[in-house]
């Protein structure tokens, strides 16, 4: 009997895929380390690609590890407040949702949880592998924490992680840093500047295409050439692509940030000179291979067609059985010392 049940909760992990507007900075994303990007995470959002299917599966995952957490945490005694509290810096328009609150003693503690696999648990043993970790993503996490801490108005906090097969955990402390916090609210000022242009260009395009009549030939060619200049004057108003393969290969906003040509620039990056031997050897493995089964169809054909069921050719003893399929094995006969 089968009841499907894999299927139905694919079917709803299916829906739950989903690319959400956003028109603020988020302080979960501000620390990505690419100001382009956060640029774009506003004025296209629309060009994120959805999560596949196994994304959404580990998005899921860690939401379920974060409930699993705090209710540990609730088990052993550990009291956490505040849950999912909104944050908002007006003047920076920067808004996040934090984790939680430890109550320890007298002091409220900031609590950001996050899940992760086996080997990059074991990596991690610091703030200072966060930071310089190779995952964009990764680097998000000390920002996002300190950013909380100060619309908390919290001294201390921690970011507690898990690895999600072992069920261990770590906490890694943090302590609250105006120099941080005023770096990230600078860049989000400067993000703000330029997404504001960027709207004032699109919206003036936008308007002028509302207007135009594209049945006439002439509105049309305006349009294209209005729509182009936009397209400079935009070019003009995004920060500078980052030369970061590990995170451009990460980012939700590649496919329309890298021109084609830079994309194959960064493609031949990936191939170094240990790589390149490897490639070479396994080519050559793979021509013999070809050239194996290319003489062993022959021999087997001319052994098949030789009507005989046991032959001995030189220092080899082949045996034939033949039914619906034949089938040929060929051994080497051990050799006299
Ligand atoms: S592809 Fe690279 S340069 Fe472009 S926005 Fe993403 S991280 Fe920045």
């Amino acid at each position: 009997m089968k009841f499907n049940l894999t299927d139905k909760l694919l079917r709803h992990v299916d829906k739950q895929r989903k690319v959400y507007p956003q028109h603020v900075n988020r302080i979960s994303s501000i620390g990505f380390p690419c100001l382009r990007a956060c640029v774009y995470m506003i004025t296209n959002w629309h060009d994120k690609e959805l999560p596949t299917r196994e994304l959404q599966l580990i998005f899921n995952e860690g939401r379920h590890q974060e409930k699993a957490v705090k209710q540990d945490f609730e088990d052993a005694g550990i009291k956490v407040i505040r849950q999912e509290e909104s944050v908002w810096f007006e003047a920076e328009r920067l808004s996040g949702h934090a984790d939680g609150v430890i109550i320890y003693g007298r002091a409220q503690i900031g609590l950001e949880i996050k899940s992760m696999s086996t080997h990059i648990f074991n990596k991690i043993n610091s703030a200072e592998d966060l930071i310089n970790s190779e995952y964009g993503y990764h680097q998000c996490y000390v920002p996002q924490i300190q950013l909380y801490m100060c619309g908390q108005g919290l001294k201390n906090g921690i970011i507690f992680i898990k690895d999600k097969n072992s069920g261990a955990f770590k906490e890694l402390p943090i302590v609250s840093n105006k120099d941080w916090q005023s770096f990230y609210f600078a860049k989000c000022l400067s993000i703000n500047i330029r997404v504001d242009k960027i709207k004032s260009v699109l919206k003036e395009t936008y308007q002028i295409k509302e207007l135009a009549d594209f049945s006439k030939r002439k509105d049309f060619n305006d349009y294209l050439e209005i729509r182009n200049e936009a397209y400079k004057l935009i070019e003009e108003y995004l920060p500078e692509r980052i030369k970061e393969d590990n995170i451009c290969k990460e980012c939700p906003f590649n496919r329309i940030c890298l021109p084609d040509e830079v994309r194959q620039e960064r493609i031949a990056v990936w191939i170094n000179e240990e790589l390149e031997e490897l490639l070479s050897k396994r080519e050559i493995l793979k021509e013999n291979r070809a050239e194996y089964e290319r003489i062993d169809s022959e021999v087997k054909e001319k052994i098949k067609d030789s009507g005989r069921d046991f032959l001995i050719i030189g220092a080899f003893e082949v045996k034939v059985s033949r039914g619906k399929t034949t089938r040929i094995d060929i051994k080497r006969q051990a050799v006299a010392e």
